[in-house]
């Protein structure tokens, strides 16, 4: 299998709502992976900067912004015909449990990479930061789940993160228990056997550690945000509150820390915003870095799908959290929006591979606590291995659009499984689909804690004892 291979066949037309850096980079994979029918698949976004990636490929370009509105009018005829539709969410402001739901109604197959909502969400201050967290987004979408079962496979929250590091999670727990002396003969089946393998293996902890170092040579003219994926997406997250999967390692909450009142209660937020907060981790070539505690969907999913429960108590959950280094002209940027109070920005670029000069996007999972300390699993993808591989796109956007083909590939095999997240796919049949594009897959121990180097020239409250504590962990 190389990054030619045709993966499947799709009868019905295809939607792809939003072409920016994720749609415009899709769209030519889709074509390359799925057998289908040129004519029969639609785009639709307000913005027409990509249109013509789309009229080059004899793609119908729509030029318009779905609503709260007009989305059913405008989706239901694009969803019926001789065969099932598929539609791809890649926008922002689209309401992922909106579409969902009308993709069940047709029978169509749905996929997206955010739980997204209608415009206006994220900055509404009439809201609670509880409400306006990704658990509360993530709970709307698991209500779903029973009026979706049986029902066409509508994959939420599928991209890179969320997404593909679900799949490197569960590679990473089976390479360090071979390397710790158990390994396992077979991939666990079943979420309870994945969870009691974390367990067994004593992972404290998981980050989904990342660091871009994509740079550009094009000068950053104050006030404008720069970034390899979605500015909008990327501000909008920033400013929701700090989340984390809570494990049951933790001594202690964090003195802002809140537990929710509702859910699955696996995890927790601070009553501050993500990209304020900031976090000790390690990836390979970035050595012991700080980043931001960004809050993403897979933090509560992860930590979720590996909790061990012992007649209704949870026994085992390991604590789980983005620890983003974003490219620097993109920390520049927060530093920027931060000193206006979190405005968000009117003047933006993302840097399309053509800007980006060097670097490589490395994203993985850094597995921590257990007998080996710490080990990274991820993919390092570089520009210009991302250049040769796949047009419109940069290291980042490659990682992204990769796991969607990947998550769109299983739909297709999976037509009728329901609502899933990442977690619930077949994640060896995933990586095999997306490993052409991962560049180097780099699994990597580290004796490096979060207590190294610490308090010296000033007296820290550091738990040395511990070193895995989200307290030392967290940067105060
Ligand atoms: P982008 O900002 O480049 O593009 C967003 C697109 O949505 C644009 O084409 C815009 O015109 C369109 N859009 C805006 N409002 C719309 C509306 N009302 N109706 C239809 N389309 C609308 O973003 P991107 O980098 O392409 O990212 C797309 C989505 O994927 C974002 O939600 C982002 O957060 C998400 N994402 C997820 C991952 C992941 O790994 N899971 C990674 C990157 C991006």
């Amino acid at each position: 299998m190389n990054h030619t291979s045709l993966h499947a066949r799709w009868a019905g037309p295809i939607v792809i709502i939003g072409f920016g850096s994720v749609g415009s980079g899709l769209l030519p994979l889709i074509l390359r992976h799925v057998a289908c029918d040129h004519a029969k698949i639609t785009v639709i976004s307000p913005d027409a900067m990509h249109r013509d990636i789309a009229a080059d490929r004899g793609v119908e370009f729509r030029k318009l912004a779905l609503t709260p509105d007009n989305y059913r009018s405008i989706l239901s005829p694009l969803l019926t015909g001789d065969a099932p539709a598929f539609v791809v969410n890649v926008s922002v402001d689209v309401s992922s449990r909106d579409v969902a739901l009308l993709c069940r109604e047709f029978g169509a197959l749905y996929i997206d990479t955010v739980s997204e909502p209608w415009a206006g969400f994220y900055t509404d201050a009439r809201l609670s930061a509880a409400e306006r967290s990704n658990y509360a987004l993530r709970e709307q979408m698991l209500s779903l789940r029973d009026a979706f079962a049986g029902g066409p496979t509508a994959v939420m929250t599928c991209g890179a993160n969320p997404g593909m590091v679900s799949w490197l999670t569960k590679q990473a727990l089976i390479n360090l228990a071979r390397d710790t002396g158990g390994a396992v003969n077979s991939a666990p089946r079943r979420r309870e056997d994945w969870a009691q393998l974390a367990l067994r293996l004593g992972v404290k902890g998981i980050h989904i550690a990342e660091r871009d170092t994509q740079h550009s040579m094009i000068a950053k003219r104050a006030g404008r945000f720069v970034n390899t994926w979605s500015v909008e997406g990327f501000v909008a997250e920033a400013v929701q509150p700090a989340e984390l999967g809570w494990g049951t390692h933790e001594k202690e909450l964090p003195e802002d820390g809140r537990v929710h009142d509702f859910g699955c209660g696996a995890a927790i937020y601070l009553n501050r915003r993500g990209a304020a907060t900031k976090v000790r981790t390690w990836t390979p070539q970035a050595g012991p870095m700080h980043g931001f505690l960004i809050t993403h969907s897979e933090s509560i999913s992860i930590a979720d799908y590996l909790t061990v429960r012992e007649g209704g108590r949870v026994v085992y959950r390991p604590t789980c959290h983005y620890a983003y280094h974003p490219c620097d002209l993109a920390v520049i940027s927060l530093h920027e929006m931060a000193g206006h109070e979190w405005r968000a920005p009117s003047d933006w670029t993302i840097l399309s591979a053509e800007e980006i000069s060097d670097g490589a996007d490395e994203l993985g999972v850094l597995l921590y606590g257990h007998k080996r300390n710490a080990y990274w699993y991820g993919s390092r993808l570089s520009i210009e291995e991302t250049r040769r591989l796949a047009p419109y796109q940069n290291a980042t956007g490659l990682q992204v659009t990769s796991a969607i083909i990947a998550g769109m590939v299983w739909a297709i095999e999976n037509p009728e499984m329901g609502l899933v997240e990442a977690d619930d796919l077949d994640f060896e049949r995933c990586l095999e689909i997306q490993r052409p594009y991962l560049g180097s897959l780099v699994g990597e121990y580290t004796a490096w804690t979060p207590v190294e180097g610490r308090n010296t020239l000033f007296s820290e409250r550091v738990d040395f004892d511990d070193p895995w504590q989200f307290g030392n962990v967290i940067v105060s």
